[in-house]
């Protein structure tokens, strides 16, 4: 097709123009039709620009303008000239001129769209999904994914300037568990035998550091066979990186730069440094999570040692037995906490598992409502330790403290929801360090490693690991921001002997340790540097960067709630032939 092409894109033109003949090639984003003259507004990537099509446009071009809809992709030519007086646009760059048409053609014609390209609620996400091309014309999916383009550049920048090689790491692997289920392809020509899609490059990231690479990163895809729950993707993407002889600070010193980097070119945002830094247990403790979020206070108090100075015996049984008591101060929060809100939260503490949610509130120097009769004689001696003020309201739950945290923790960040603690547009991030190495599994009756199975344990645990395994610390940590889990990372093992040991403990004894990851043990004995890593979450930190709910927003087709692709009709069912052939055959 022989067609003009564009001479400027559709936010380019501006007074510097005036005069000049141009040619835009762009969608027709919207058309005003006044009878003697029509305005269109054209868009491409890079804009909006006005072309008017009136009386003194050729005969033809007129006569074609009546065929335009909305989303047809034209090519226009002629003029740039100044809009008239009161008909700029400041809100638009292009807003002081318009490209009055002297050449129209058609490129292509669109049929009735299932939506509203830009309009804010366009549909629902199962149409914008099925139509995921016409959704990416929306300045929105735009936005995001330009953001994720120079987020990218920033982060491989950040790493040159590091000395990182980026390297690329093999997509059809012998299964590397990372917690999740594999996703298996079958060989042609080993009947029998499969393929694992890569739920990390985790053990080919080591592998490149016995290799000597030393330090590398690769913008790595992987492949988790989930159940579908939480905001979770089949396929996403990952910052992975590894470094030889580093410890932990170095890691996190490192990480902490490329994110100031990445803020600094993404979004023109100063970060400071360093991130705090809390360990798990005070994680939990404070915040009943290892994820906290720290854009607003409302930490979790202890109130265990003054429960017995009180006469709420439920309470003072659970301390007893060996419980603890957490409390949230509500600052002068009286009026909004009503009773519903309460029941809101009582809910919330339950599904956590609590028994209940106990309340009162400071009125009149005392404690009124909920549970505030029991806490009379006390009251006094209380709202001073506490720092408490008239109006002040306290939530309080007791349980084992493991319990009584995750409760409470909930309940923490429900209040500062409903009560709008959370201000809007701010980056949060915080290190949580010294996880635990072994989780037990009360389904399976095994200990599993809480991050993974490579991880080095802290130097005070190796020699006692196998004593109790619940008690061991790992060279673990975790980047939040805003309460979601940003990256994981670790030091790891790099002594064929303790990571049998670990192995070992996490149900892979020798034989079947060999069977699976022999070559890493193989690969331990040749010399491997001491060496750790991290591995932030692209999808996750654009959707950050740009205030979304969801990584389907920031990922250009992903798949919906239910691991499928409406666009595609992925999964589907294949040919018999294909199956044949892989030699597979359903029972
Ligand atoms: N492979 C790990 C993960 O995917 C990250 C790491 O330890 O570097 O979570």
């Amino acid at each position: 097709m022989n067609y003009p092409q564009r001479t400027l894109n559709c936010s380019q033109p501006r007074v510097v123009h005036l005069g000049q003949d141009h040619t835009l090639n762009a969608w027709v984003h919207r058309l005003r039709d006044h009878g003697n003259i029509t305005f269109l507004t054209l868009r491409d990537r890079y804009g909006l620009m006005q072309a008017v099509i009136d009386d003194q446009s050729p005969q033809e071009v007129r006569l074609l303008t009546g065929e335009l809809k909305m989303e047809y992709c034209v090519a226009v030519t002629g003029p740039i000239r100044r809009r008239p007086e009161g008909m700029v646009n400041p809100q638009m760059p292009t807003g002081e001129v318009e490209l009055h048409v002297q050449q129209l053609v058609i490129l292509s014609r669109c049929q009735n769209l299932p939506f509203v390209i830009d309009e804010e609620n366009r549909s629902t996400e199962a149409t914008r999904l099925q139509y995921r091309y016409l959704d990416l014309r929306s300045s929105g999916m735009q936005r995001r994914l330009i953001l994720r383009d120079r987020v990218v550049r920033s982060v491989r920048s950040f790493l040159a300037d590091e000395g990182f090689l980026e390297i690329e790491t093999p997509t059809l692997i012998k299964s590397t568990p990372e917690g999740a289920r594999d996703f298996l392809v079958p060989s042609r020509l080993q009947p029998g035998s499969f393929y694992a899609l890569p739920q990390s490059p985790q053990i080919y990231k080591q592998l490149l550091m016995v290799g000597g690479l030393d330090r590398y990163y690769q913008i790595a895809r992987c492949y988790r066979d989930e159940d579908p729950r939480g905001d979770r993707q089949p396929e996403f993407t990952q910052i992975d990186l590894e470094m030889s002889f580093v410890r932990r600070d170095d890691v996190l010193d490192l990480t902490e730069r490329m994110m100031q980097r990445v803020f600094r070119d993404g979004l023109n945002v100063e970060l400071e440094l360093p991130f705090p830094r809390l360990s798990y247990h005070e994680a939990i403790d404070r915040y009943g999570t290892d994820k906290p979020d720290i854009r607003f206070g409302l930490p979790l108090l202890d109130l265990t040692a003054t429960i017995n100075q009180t006469a709420f015996q439920a309470f003072r049984d659970v301390v007893a037995a060996g419980g603890c008591v957490k409390a949230l101060v509500l600052k002068k929060a009286g009026e909004q906490v009503t009773r519903k809100r309460i029941a809101e939260w009582e809910e919330v503490a339950r599904k956590a598992g609590a028994k209940g949610l106990a309340w009162m509130r400071v009125q009149n120097h005392q404690f009124e409502g909920g549970v505030g009769k029991f806490f009379q004689e006390s009251a006094a001696a209380m709202i001073r330790d506490l720092g408490l003020e008239e109006g002040d309201v306290l939530l309080m739950g007791a349980d084992s403290w493991a319990r009584v945290c995750r409760s409470m923790g909930m309940v923490r960040l429900e209040a500062a929801k409903s009560l709008e603690l959370i201000e809007a547009g701010k980056f949060r991030f915080l290190w949580v360090v010294d996880f635990p190495l072994f989780e037990w599994n009360e389904e399976s009756g095994q200990w599993e490693p809480a991050h993974h199975m490579f991880s080095m344990p802290k130097a005070e645990y190796i020699d006692t690991l196998e004593q109790n395994p619940g008690d061991v610390k790992g060279e673990l940590y975790d980047l939040v921001c805003n309460g979601l889990e940003l990256a994981s990372g670790s030091i790891r093992i790099h002594d064929p002997d303790l990571q049998q040991r670990v192995f070992n403990i996490v149900g892979y004894p020798l034989e079947r340790a060999r069977e699976r990851f022999g070559f890493l043990l193989d690969a331990f004995r040749y010399g491997p540097p001491p060496h750790g890593g991290i591995a932030p979450g692209l999808d996750r930190l654009v959707m950050i960067m740009s205030q979304q709910e969801t990584i389907r927003e920031v990922i250009a087709f992903p798949k919906n709630t239910q691991m499928a692709s409406p666009m595609d009709g992925s999964p589907a069912p294949v040919d018999e032939a294909q199956l044949r052939e892989l030699g597979i055959r359903f029972l």
